[in-house]
């Protein structure tokens, strides 16, 4: 995050790994996706149409890596074009214009602390050919635990998804959204406010999941960051 200090709110833009993030209360949220290589890289900054270079140290995260061995079966559902739908719809749930509505740090949403993959962990489909990462927390809990919602948030998808089970999208404002992934039933819909604690649906074993568990996932702007730190403090 680029804090900007000031009495008065200021506009403008980072510039910064290919995207373009805008100043919102004085401050920026810069996603780094997980595959990023460590290195000093370039932000601009434009502010009030002036413009100033920033540098940004991106450092090796200590991510975990394996090779998933998927039955034949389950690969060819893996179809590119299919993935990247889903994940488009995803992302479309969340939106960006939609203001700050969190306050205090993200409660976790289940009452379990057993995480059984952690964000950013490497992982194949494909034998070692290719490697994408984990884009949130797995909590090994059984079918059927509550989910509850980390922070207030309006509901921006209830739906059955093909990869991702039932599956929620919770947007928190500032272009910040949570996911839950493969629940056996969901109790929100979309468009609905919900308030910290409050009832998304069930965990479960839906979509292209090995065994009950719940996917949480935190975005900003369409970027999955790491959620562990949102409930230590936030921006
Ligand atoms: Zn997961």
């Amino acid at each position: 995050m680029v804090r900007l200090e000031s009495l008065v709110e200021l506009s403008g833009w980072v510039r910064f790994l290919g995207g373009r993030y805008p100043v919102q209360h004085n401050r920026v949220l810069l996603p780094i996706p997980a595959m990023q290589p460590p290195g000093v890289y370039p932000a601009e900054l434009e502010i009030e149409g002036v413009r100033l270079r920033l540098e940004v140290r991106v450092v090796a995260g200590r991510f975990g890596r394996f090779v998933l061995r998927l039955p034949p079966e389950r690969q060819a559902l893996l179809v590119p074009e299919r993935l990247r739908a889903e994940r488009e719809r995803v992302v479309a749930a969340c939106d960006v214009g939609r203001p700050q509505m969190w306050q205090g740090p993200f409660r976790k949403p289940v009452s379990s602390e057993r995480i059984t993959d952690p964000f950013g962990t490497r992982r194949s489909y494909d034998q070692g050919r290719t490697f994408t990462y984990h884009e949130g927390l797995d909590y090994g809990v059984p079918e059927g635990t509550p989910v509850y919602a980390p922070a207030p948030g309006v509901v921006g998808l209830a739906e059955r998804l093909f990869v991702r089970g039932g599956a929620v999208v919770l947007d928190h404002g500032l272009g910040v959204c949570s996911g839950f992934w493969h629940l056996s039933r969901v109790v929100v819909r979309p468009g609905q406010r919900v308030g910290t604690g409050e009832l998304l649906g069930y965990s479960g074993n839906t979509g292209l999941s090995n065994g009950p568990h719940l996917h949480f996932e935190l975005r900003v702007r369409g970027i999955p960051t790491d959620p562990a730190p949102w409930f230590l403090s936030v921006p």
